[in-house]
């Protein structure tokens, strides 16, 4: 929202929009003394090209921007703020949640020892915590084509009934999920007597090259390169991390960049492959797994060395899920399957998904609730190793059901029915992976990779696509 008579002209905002975002939507409007920051013609934010970053509103130094929120009226009362990173794809932005009678109100970054991200979020990192009104908090069961609210009490009975008929079981995970939950999901494996396994979608030839050494800024390495040729189109913030490099004095090249995205005009060169460009020491590609076929992505690692690329994702917990080794799913039936995060892609009698949304679990036989990023204190490793730390803002006790579940159902020890336990197991694995040896790469011949793109299957790209949607509405309290 703007504010004219707030405003002092400092300009701070126009500059970041048009120098750090790219979109370039902001201006001054009239001359002299009428002057007012405003888009084109001073029409309004949403009939601009803005893409609602919400980097102006941290930049203003006298709140003439700040943030519409859709569900709560902002008032002077105390928040409580606490910093965690964000959960909504690989890159772990450093993000302070601002709560207020148990709901987070508001996310914006931390003024005081600013994170790797300084002021930079995307309109996900910044305005998705407005998704935690669809969020599940009671397990649903599918009968008669609906699905119906049921007691944890009742879920324990549906699955118990399951568990008896059940003489083979599948348990996956995706990587939309914490290290604890990931760990949880491999004991609930051990005790099914099956592999852990995974959808292939989410496996790429690449995840045995990854390095999946935790590291608390893994993005500091972008220091140590001149030239950064960036492959398709990637996550915002990483885009900003790398034009403020730019800004810099170093060079920024685009391959196979979308046409239509803002950012392009940064450009210094611009590709429509790799064919003309060669590697060099000082050269770093960039890509993201959703957003480039394994084709084009196998091509970046055959041209470049391993410690010259940049892998990135729209996934949370990639590198965790690289580090777990699941097993690609078999493709024999099998009497229950479970997935943590998804959607089992196992062929089962029955289904369970443990979803955060329900659109998340659509087509399960029953559905168990998730915590999401903002209900759960646990660990992450995102991309690149970035290891990033969930606090629970929301003080939710949903994982407490979970495990309180898993434990009535006998899968797991009441000694590890608690939150510690499995915090514990999680830096446990973090001290290990820091030694791990990382595979040498071998070139890679193309045959039998995809060469169509996989995006991430969140169910929350569809709600942010929503929420954009929404954000040019009225809001009444
Ligand atoms: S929200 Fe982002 S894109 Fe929109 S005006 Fe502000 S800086 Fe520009
Ligand atoms: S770039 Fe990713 S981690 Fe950063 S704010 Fe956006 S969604 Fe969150």
């Amino acid at each position: 929202m703007r504010d004219a008579n707030k405003c002092i002209n400092c300009g701070r905002c126009i500059r970041t929009c048009a120098e750090i975002q790219g979109a370039n939507v902001l201006g001054f409007v009239y001359r002299g003394f009428a002057a007012i920051m405003a888009p084109e013609f001073g029409e309004s934010l949403t009939a601009s090209g803005c893409v609602s970053c919400g980097k102006c509103i941290d930049v203003c130094p006298v709140g003439a921007l700040v943030e519409r929120n859709l569900h709560y009226k902002m008032n002077p009362y105390t928040k409580e703020a606490i910093r965690q990173n964000c959960g909504l794809c690989g890159v772990g932005c450093d993000i302070l949640a601002e709560v207020q009678g148990g709901e987070v109100v508001r996310v914006t970054t931390p003024l005081e020892k600013p994170g790797f991200n300084g002021k930079n979020l995307c309109f996900k990192g910044r305005f998705g915590w407005q998704s935690n009104q669809e969020k599940l908090d009671t397990p649903l069961l599918l009968r008669d084509g609906q699905y119906h609210a049921i007691s944890w009490n009742e879920a324990l009975e549906v699955i118990q009934t399951r568990t008896k008929l059940a003489k083979s079981s599948s348990v996956e995970i995706s990587p939309h999920i914490t290290l604890e939950e990931m760990l949880l999901a491999s004991k609930v494996s051990d005790k099914l007597e099956c592999a852990l396994s995974a959808n292939r979608k989410y496996l790429s030839f690449s995840d045995q090259f990854l390095d999946i050494h935790p590291k608390e800024d893994a993005f500091a390495r972008l220091d140590d390169f001149t030239e950064y040729v960036v492959v398709g189109a990637l996550n915002r913030t990483l885009l900003s991390l790398i034009r403020l490099q730019q800004l810099k004095g170093k060079k920024l090249i685009l391959v196979a960049y979308p046409e239509t995205e803002p950012f392009k005009r940064f450009a210094d060169e611009s590709h429509n492959d790799l064919r003309n460009l060669d590697a060099g020491p000082n050269r770093l590609f960039i890509y993201n797994q959703n957003r480039v076929s394994e084709i084009m992505a196998a091509k970046i690692w055959n041209l470049a060395q391993p410690q010259n690329i940049l892998h990135s994702t729209d996934y949370m917990n990639h590198t965790g899920f690289v580090a777990m080794r699941p097993m690609p799913v078999k493709v024999s039936e099998v009497d229950l399957a479970i997935c943590f995060g998804s959607i089992p892609s196992a062929k089962a009698g029955f289904k369970v998904a443990i979803s955060a949304y329900q659109t998340e679990g659509r087509s399960c036989d029953l559905i168990l609730p998730r915590a999401n990023f903002l209900g759960i204190e646990a660990h992450v490793l995102g991309d690149n190793g970035k290891l990033s730390r969930l606090a629970n803002p929301l003080k939710s006790t949903i994982f407490n059901e979970l495990t309180r579940l898993l434990y009535r159902l006998d899968w797991i020890s009441a000694a590890t029915a608690d939150m510690p336990y499995w915090n514990h197991l999680a830096q446990e694995l973090i001290s290990r992976l820091q030694s791990t040896e990382i595979k040498l790469y071998e070139k890679q011949s193309l045959e039998g990779l995809r060469d169509n793109v996989i995006p991430s299957d969140s169910p929350l790209e569809d709600i942010m696509a929503g929420l954009f949607e929404l954000r040019k509405r009225a809001v009444k309290f």
